[in-house]
């Protein structure tokens, strides 16, 4: 007899929704593989390798016997690390005590909120924001409180939005900046305002994800958890994914006040432990060698930043800001809605991406996920080729839509 396995599934997980950027690289990955020469778009991934040198760390990790597990809060050379980098790069003092190293900083960020959030805390969240930010706050039964800015406002929330969305039931403060998915970086003095607001609510904790910390086109990247009046209080995540382009190797990594570190420990102790021993032995090595190579990348990004806003400027119904870090543009598609391709109405961003996707062989993914719903990101982490390519399918594409 079959089983409906699918009437098995907890309520919880049916609550999740999928993560809307991995859904869009497997589709693109499908189509793939059945032969479509497909330009995948979808996924914040550099294309370049992981530098030679934190390779080579790894493999002498490897021979070295460091194949064992690590304690869960990481391996001590590389919370030695971690902290030499927190002074070095953010300004930012923490012991060993108050870093954890993770299996990426996604993981960080569902330590940090099973750890601190109980069912109907409000978490105020900066929208756009990343996709499992906003999900992974609804799995611990928090409720996410969105501030919104739109590409009239350079998707930066100001601090009076800030404090309208604040109240006695606060826990936590979260966004990324640079930004996922919109690029937008916030200045010293921005990020200033937000402190001088958050004094009035002291007992909310602040998540900073600084994961595309060195992909910043500004030259200035400053952390929150460096001022002074929210420095206690702040807990600021990184990984090695993107400035050293380690997306397969899973190193995350949170700086945080002890007792919170502590409980992150526990929580990751049940369900994952430490991170794998020699990617955290090379991760030690990246961040203590020359970072050229991280700069070389950035500056690669930055040129297809302006290539890739040129050639969405040729393209009519298309509305781009510009953005100062990460490595996606966020354009407004909301023009395209009410468009035809056959019998076919486009009504959703979803729905524009689906198109691409199947007409055009380019892979982005829909601004829903991101509480969005008239933006779809482009990832520029390809090659000029691939952009130029990609844009050029997408402007036909999108010229064979037609209101009927
Ligand atoms: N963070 C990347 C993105 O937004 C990778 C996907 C993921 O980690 O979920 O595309």
């Amino acid at each position: 007899m079959a089983r409906d396995f699918e009437k098995l599934l907890s309520g919880f997980v049916n609550r999740i929704e999928e993560s809307s950027t991995l859904r869009m690289a497997q589709m693109a990955r499908n189509l793939k593989a059945k032969g479509y020469d497909v330009i995948n778009l979808s996924l914040g991934e550099p294309d370049f390798d992981t530098p030679q040198h934190i390779k080579d760390a790894a493999t002498a990790a490897l021979n070295a016997g460091i194949t064992k597990y690590t304690p869960v809060a990481g391996l001590l050379e590389l919370n030695q690390a971690i902290v030499e980098k927190f002074k070095r790069d953010n300004n930012i003092e923490w012991a060993t005590e108050n870093i954890v190293v993770s299996n990426g900083s996604k993981q960080s960020f569902a330590n940090v909120c099973f750890a601190l959030i109980n069912p109907g805390d409000e978490v105020v969240i900066f929208s756009p924001y990343w996709v499992s930010h906003y999900e992974i706050v609804k799995m611990t039964g928090g409720v996410p409180v969105e501030v919104k800015a739109g590409i009239d406002q350079n998707y930066k929330i100001t601090a009076q939005q800030l404090e309208k969305a604040l109240s006695p039931r606060t826990k936590m403060l979260v966004f990324s900046s640079p930004c996922n998915p919109t690029g937008s970086v916030f200045s010293k003095e921005e990020l200033e305002a937000f402190a001088e607001v958050l004094q009035k609510y002291p007992d909310v904790i602040i998540v900073s994800d600084e994961i595309y910390e060195y992909i910043n086109f500004t030259g200035n990247h400053t952390s929150i958890g460096s001022l002074p009046s929210v420095a206690d209080r702040t807990v600021t995540l990184n990984g090695f994914a993107k400035g050293f382009a380690m997306t397969g190797w899973r190193i995350g990594y949170m700086g945080a006040p002890k007792e919170i570190a502590k409980a992150c420990v526990k929580f990751q102790g049940q369900v994952t432990s430490g991170a794998s021993s020699f990617g955290q032995y090379a991760s030690s090595v990246a961040l203590r060698s020359d970072l050229k190579p991280t700069f070389d990348m950035v500056k690669a990004f930055k040129k297809r930043r302006d290539l890739l806003i040129s050639l969405v400027k040729d393209i009519k119904g298309m509305k781009c800001n510009k953005p100062e870090g990460a490595f996606y543009l966020f354009p407004d598609i909301s023009a395209f809605f009410g468009k035809s391709y056959g019998k076919t109405k486009i009504k959703t961003a979803e729905e524009l991406c689906e198109y691409l996707l199947n007409h055009a062989h380019v892979a982005l993914v829909g601004g829903e996920g991101f509480g969005a719903p008239n933006c779809l990101r482009i990832s520029y982490a390809a090659s000029d080729q691939d952009i130029r390519k990609a844009m050029n399918r997408i402007k036909e594409a999108l010229e064979e839509l037609k209101y009927t």
